[in-house]
């Protein structure tokens, strides 16, 4: 059904979702403040626009993939933003993937149904917003194997699914809007504590006596397994293929771990919901970044758990 797909944030993930988009036949125009980067996919045949506004004119749909809540509210309602001027020729249906808090995410999706467009035929529709983040990191993106969580109207879901398909394997509605950014930080708030709980585990193994090899073995067949012990070992050594072992390169940096606790912490206090466990984890990423880790895996918080020496 829809063909032109605006797309904005052509960064670590946003680049390679443009690439799975436009391999699957659509006609994508892009628009990123980093004009090396646009340089890049113009020189490639994909067509670019110089502001937010002029990439809603020509699509039908329009994604973004951007940094922080601060950024989405500018590229939809500051100078030049996709909702620009009254009754403007707008796309009908906007998705925003980037990781952001339901609040603001909710807050958007309200601006956006408050405005009238016109579709090209010059028929009026009323243009709605899904919020459908992301999980998978950037080796998912580049596959075109990310989970999109989407919150919204389940009509304009089922619309756009060919165009999430596209980009990745899997894509769950999670309700209406708000409830895809919900289950974002939800989700990245059990990773960062199991990956805490896993590494202080397997730390304190390694200080009574037992390698982290061979308890790695004992929890991945017993009740302590999880994802942070099977398939994303923090313990260098122990696990070929993960960002452990390389030095914690690549993989989700622990800035981006920082700033989506603190989305959790953000959206926690706003439902008057105890945290204890955000804290604590907001507590040591962040000690983490200080340290100089900023850049690294965030797995690598198994050294604020162990500074011995590793398998
Ligand atoms: P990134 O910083 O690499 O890319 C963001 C892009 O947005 C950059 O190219 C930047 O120039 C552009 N940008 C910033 N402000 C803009 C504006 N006003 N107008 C137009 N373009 C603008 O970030 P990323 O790693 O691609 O992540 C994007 C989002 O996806 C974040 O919310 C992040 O939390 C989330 N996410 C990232 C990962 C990951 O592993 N990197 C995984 C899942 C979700």
């Amino acid at each position: 059904q829809f063909q032109n797909v605006g797309f904005i944030g052509l960064g670590n993930m946003g680049s390679r979702m443009v690439n799975n988009l436009v391999k699957a036949g659509y006609k994508v125009t892009v628009h990123d403040i980093n004009r090396d980067v646009v340089k890049m996919f113009t020189e490639m045949g994909v067509s670019a626009r110089e502001t937010p506004f002029e990439v809603a004119q020509d699509c039908q749909v329009v994604i973004t993939m951007l940094p922080s809540s601060s950024h989405v509210m500018d590229v939809y309602t500051g100078t030049n933003g996709l909702l620009l001027g009254e009754n403007a020729i707008r796309p009908a249906l906007f998705i925003d993937s980037s990781t952001i808090d339901p609040q603001t995410t909710r807050k958007i999706s309200l601006a956006v149904s408050n405005c009238n467009l016109k579709e090209k035929r010059d028929n009026w529709v009323k243009p709605v917003m899904l919020d459908a983040p992301v999980s998978g990191g950037v080796l998912a993106a580049e596959a075109g194997t990310l989970t999109f969580m989407v919150g919204g109207p389940e009509d304009a879901y089922l619309a756009v699914r060919p165009i999430l398909q596209s980009m990745g394997r899997t894509s769950i509605y999670c309700g209406g809007s708000g409830n895809g950014a919900a289950a974002k930080i939800c989700n990245n708030l059990a990773m960062a504590v199991s990956m805490l709980g896993t590494s202080e585990a397997l730390a304190l193994g390694q200080s009574l006596g037992i390698s982290a090899s061979t308890l790695t073995e004992v929890l991945n067949t017993s009740s302590g397994r999880c994802w942070s012990s099977d398939a994303y070992n923090p313990v260098p050594g122990v696990m070929k293929g993960v960002p452990s072992s390389r030095d914690y390169n690549g993989g989700f940096a622990s800035k981006l771990m920082a700033k989506d606790l603190n989305l959790a912490a953000a959206s926690a206090e706003e439902v008057g919901h105890k945290s204890p466990l955000i804290s604590k984890a907001q507590e040591i990423y962040k000690k983490m970044c200080e340290e100089g880790h900023e850049t690294k895996d965030f797995s690598c918080v198994f050294r604020h758990f162990y500074s011995g020496k590793d398998e």
